[in-house]
């Protein structure tokens, strides 16, 4: 299987001083992840390394109207491990369409203080977007039947108007925007936290049938977003499938979930699966709440791998840098 890996290396790494303090440095997301992940797949010949290419800006530009702003706003920063945050967030009733002429207004276009922008975030962020489009390409050119895209940042929580939830550029809808010609594209989210920016995307569009696994959005980030009535909207109405579940959720009742969406992947006969793959779902994961162990993440792979559909992985969340790459690897063994 191919896994495409960054061109450049991690110069984006908060220190989040807004969510955990001045003092705290205990972050979550750190490169650490990247290193358990490579770690584990080159450790067995079955996984072929590639390092994604660069793609015109337009592939993320378009989707995401705050690229320019992330971009200029890290420019305009000083050094490499400032962390820019924007002190005005306008919510619904603004006047929306007044031009931003300050960094500290870009609260227009995100959702909270935990997504710092720093000097090499645009950069950095958009090499992941461009991972995930590489590992499209090589679906789209008929090279390859499964894909691993190993993104960081991670993209779910970015949508079409705003980003957040530590992501700036939605990996997995630009890969299934650059697919849409070909053909129709399912995307599933099984990272422990709702892919509310994958959703909102795709939300009136009906040819892309978007679905997520999570934790029950009521007590669990992203609060606003991720609940079972939510099926999309106009014309798009049936495209959408969310499956929040409780915390604790094991196993069984996690494969029945996933069950579900494969029935309904199978109704909507997509050219191409883009499973946006968050490992936070692990018992001990230090962020998520679920109770999956290491080998369960094969027969979900497998699971997966029923629909015999081209498909493209892209990483998202997973917080355990000792049983992550592990965690992957079995997914990646199962789909195989
Ligand atoms: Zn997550």
């Amino acid at each position: 299987m191919k896994v495409i890996e960054k061109y450049n290396d991690s110069l984006h790494n908060p220190y989040w001083k807004y969510q955990l303090g001045p003092e705290t440095y205990e972050v979550k997301d750190t490169p650490l992840r990247v290193e358990s992940i490579k770690k584990a797949l080159r450790s067995d010949e079955r996984f072929d390394f590639q390092v994604a290419k660069q793609f015109p800006e337009r592939f993320i530009a378009r989707l995401h109207p705050y690229h320019d702003y992330i971009r200029n706003t890290g420019l305009s920063l000083h050094n490499d491990d400032e962390e820019f945050y924007p002190d005005l967030f306008p919510g619904e009733g603004a006047n929306l369409t007044k031009k931003v002429d300050s960094p500290l207004w870009g609260g227009i276009w995100c959702t909270d203080a935990v997504t710092p922008i720093m000097r090499k975030t645009y950069e950095v962020a958009r090499a992941s977007a461009e991972t995930a489009l590489t590992g499209a390409e090589l679906l789209r050119e008929g090279q390859e039947k499964t894909v691993y895209a190993l993104c960081r940042p991670s993209g779910h929580h970015a949508g079409p108007r705003v980003f957040g939830g530590y992501c700036y550029f939605n990996n997995a809808a630009t890969a299934a925007e650059y697919l849409l010609p070909e053909g129709r594209v399912a995307v599933v989210d099984i990272d422990y936290h709702h892919g509310n920016g994958t959703q909102e995307f795709f939300n009136e569009i009906k040819s892309v049938f978007t679905a997520s696994i999570h934790c029950d959005p009521s007590n669990e980030y992203p609060y606003f977003w991720g609940y079972a009535d939510e099926k999309g909207t106009g014309q798009a109405v049936g495209t959408n499938h969310n499956e929040p579940l409780p915390k604790d959720t094991s196993l069984e009742q996690y494969s029945a979930a996933v069950d579900r969406i494969i029935e309904k992947i199978r109704a909507f006969n997509p050219a191409y699966l883009i499973i946006a793959a968050g490992f936070d779902t692990h018992i001990d994961d230090p962020i998520g709440g679920f109770q999956l162990l290491t080998e369960d993440y094969i027969s979900i792979g497998q699971q997966f791998k029923s629909l015999e559909i081209p498909t493209l992985v892209c990483q998202e969340g997973g917080y355990n840098v000792d049983n992550l790459g592990n965690c992957v690897k079995n997914f990646l063994l199962g789909l195989m």
